[in-house]
């Protein structure tokens, strides 16, 4: 476990009452949710979404686009709000993401976003909640 301090801080224990056992193994134990799988893998509204963790603003929903990879695909983050860090886990080279508030794994980058950014970012529904923009009158 990293021992790292991040702005909003819990225990374990304080964690597992506030997500559930499969929101508990993506954010906190680095899992992944299966391909297709996940209820924002085809989810285009206008809006924004939030760490699962914390509430922190991650991802703009103009940022989203279609990946066809089986995980909610952005092409970029909120200014700030993503840690990025090495992982060799599984005997590959991969970036793996982060809230940079609370800590909790919300996937992994990739270099082949197919838009200006060039970036994708992989990320599991589980990991983030979606907050829709008001509709403007
Ligand atoms: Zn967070």
């Amino acid at each position: 476990m990293s021992s790292k301090k991040y702005p909003f801080q819990k225990t374990d224990e304080e964690w597992k009452k506030i997500l559930n056992s499969e929101e508990y193994y993506i954010l906190r134990e680095k899992g992944t949710e299966k391909p297709f799988s996940g209820k924002f893998n085809n989810h285009f509204e206008s809006g924004i979404y939030v760490c699962k963790g914390c509430k922190q603003e991650l991802y703009d929903s103009k940022s989203k686009f279609e990946s066809n990879c089986g995980w909610p695909s952005y092409d970029g983050s909120k200014s700030g709000a993503i840690e990025f860090k090495k992982d060799i886990s599984y005997g590959m080279i991969r970036t793996e993401i982060l809230c940079s508030k609370c800590g909790s794994h919300q996937g992994h980058i990739f270099d082949d976003g197919p838009s200006l950014t060039g970036k994708r970012y992989c990320v599991n529904s589980l990991s983030v909640e979606f907050k829709p923009n008001k509709k403007s009158k």
